[in-house]
């Protein structure tokens, strides 16, 4: 049985991720840090529906001592490593001038530099065995520049640039290294939203929906688990609102 360890993984996006890999028979590790019930909930459904085995990791991945106790329970769990999928991130809109410099570090700590703590962590788990996969979870934002979201746009891009950069380092190790830039979706992100805006950036889609964990779930499993050929894609998964 393969494992496939996510980030930030007790709800939304990530819940979903590890449904998709639970119901395809990997081990699933659900990586958490507040969200403990949801977690355990979460990891009990998985254990009860399907031909998995699913534990929960409490690690904040925003430090370097959080992402490395989150792999080395992951092995001491399950013993290796297949798949990685960096999920976990935070949202805050507010004006440029406004962003503190405790603002930018948060951000940038928990949406980026998680990347770069969790995947070195993981890497030579891969390496080793030559084979692997990571996706990572960037944004529609880190495309295009969100406005009132500039250090939430800065590290999505950033998390983009780890995903080009690495996926060459890695390719001749049998590892592929992806991007899903999610356009809006339906998840805990949204909540400071109003129904106005909600329906403001429905009319923005041109699917005419938002979009739902599941759609991004199903773009990561299929970059996870393809022939090996490609790597170093950023694939958006925004109902056509950036082409
Ligand atoms: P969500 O429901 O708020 O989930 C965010 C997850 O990140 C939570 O499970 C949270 O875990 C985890 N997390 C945050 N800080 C963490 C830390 N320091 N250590 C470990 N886990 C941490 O939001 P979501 O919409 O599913 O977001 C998932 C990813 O998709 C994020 O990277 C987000 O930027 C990206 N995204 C979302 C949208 C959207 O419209 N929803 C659009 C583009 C990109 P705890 O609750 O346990 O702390």
């Amino acid at each position: 049985m393969k494992t496939a360890v996510i980030t930030g993984a007790a709800k939304g996006i990530g819940a979903a991720i590890a449904v998709a890999f639970a119901k395809s028979g990997y081990r699933v590790v659900i990586n958490y840090n507040k969200s403990e019930e949801r977690a355990r909930a979460l990891c009990q459904i998985l254990n009860d529906t399907y031909p998995t085995e699913a534990v929960c990791i409490k690690a904040d991945v925003s430090t370097p001592e959080g992402a490395k106790k989150l792999i080395s329970e992951s092995v001491t769990a399950f013993g290796d490593i297949d798949v990685l999928v960096n999920n976990a991130g935070i949202a805050q809109q507010k004006l440029f001038t406004d962003i503190t410099d405790e603002d930018w570090q948060t951000m940038v700590n928990t949406n980026l530099s998680s990347v770069f703590y969790v995947s070195r962590a993981a890497v030579p788990f891969m390496v080793s065995k030559k084979s692997g996969s990571i996706v990572n979870i960037s944004s529609i934002w880190g495309e295009t520049g969100g406005s009132c979201e500039v250090h939430y746009s800065a590290a999505k891009a950033g998390v983009i640039g780890i995903t080009k950069a690495l996926s060459k380092e890695l390719a001749p190790s049998g590892i592929t290294v992806n991007c899903v830039c999610p356009g809006v979706i339906k998840t805990d992100m949204l909540s400071s939203f109003t129904e106005e805006d909600l329906r403001a950036l429905t009319e923005e889609t041109p699917v005419m929906r938002l979009g739902t964990p599941k759609d991004v779930a199903d773009a990561v499993y299929y970059l996870a688990t393809n022939s090996g050929f490609v790597t170093g894609q950023v694939l958006g998964v925004n109902g056509g609102m950036y082409v």
